[in-house]
């Protein structure tokens, strides 16, 4: 027996119960009646809770985590002896050039197509955030800058070659990476956005669409 649950007038789930069916006027299908009468407006309280939250924590062109959530996960990794881990930082190349030729709205579908690739480049546990209009940032907590720059390549890689098309026409699209580890790169983990942020910076200045490692200068 499925029972329809409503938010108002609007249908938003059902209450559903296996076994054979109550039958109608009995105190169990009046209690049920009851229950279901109720539920609906429970579960549009806890949707709209659920959204709320979600809100706080998404980037709403990409639906990932955002700049504050990137920080406060960062956050936790903090602390006396952080265990191993590798941040990549990705900047799309010449996106002004994109937004300018094709418009803001292919600019949009571009940042789109690229959080796709990377969430689909990394692992469950790895977190991916937009920090910034056209910047990424991958964060692999117990992982090694070796597996740090393969993922980083892989990415660089995805993006050079996998087809992205505006109105039917396919566009070049390209990324820069910098990679910073912990404890590779840094001494204190507090630095790593720091020295992946030097090193993305230099992989532009040598050309983009290249990934670069933080160096200990950096
Ligand atoms: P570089 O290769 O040095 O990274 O050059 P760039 O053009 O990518 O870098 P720049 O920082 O000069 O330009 C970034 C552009 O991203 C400028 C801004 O208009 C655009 N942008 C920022 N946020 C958004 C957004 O949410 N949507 C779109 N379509 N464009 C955005
Ligand atoms: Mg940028
Ligand atoms: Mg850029």
């Amino acid at each position: 027996m499925a029972y329809p649950l409503a938010d108002g007038n609007f249908p938003i789930g059902a209450l559903v119960l296996t076994g054979p069916p109550l039958r109608q006027g009995t105190a169990a299908a009046d209690q049920i009646q009851r229950l279901s009468a109720e539920l609906g407006s429970r579960l549009a309280a806890a949707r709209a809770v659920y959204e709320a939250e979600q809100r706080a924590v998404r980037d709403p062109l990409t639906g990932l985590n955002n700049l504050r959530e990137f920080e406060r996960l960062l956050g936790t990794h903090a602390g006396p002896s952080p265990p191993i881990a590798t941040l990549i930082y990705a900047d799309v190349d010449r996106f002004k050039k994109l937004n300018d030729t094709l418009g803001h709205a292919a600019g949009d579908a571009a940042l789109r197509h690229i959080a796709g690739i990377l969430v689909s480049a990394v692992r469950d546990k790895d977190l991916v955030a937009r920090i910034g209009g056209e910047e990424f940032a991958v964060w692999m907590p117990h992982t090694p800058m070796d597996a740090g720059l393969e993922v980083a390549e892989r990415i660089r890689r995805t993006v050079e070659t996998k087809a992205w098309r505006w109105d039917g026409e396919p566009h070049p699209l390209t990324l820069s990476c910098g990679v910073a580890s912990y404890p590779a790169s840094v001494r204190d983990v507090k630095n790593l956005r720091a020295a992946a942020d030097a090193a993305l910076y230099r992989a532009k200045e040598a050309g983009r669409n290249r990934v670069e490692k933080a160096s200990a200068a950096d």
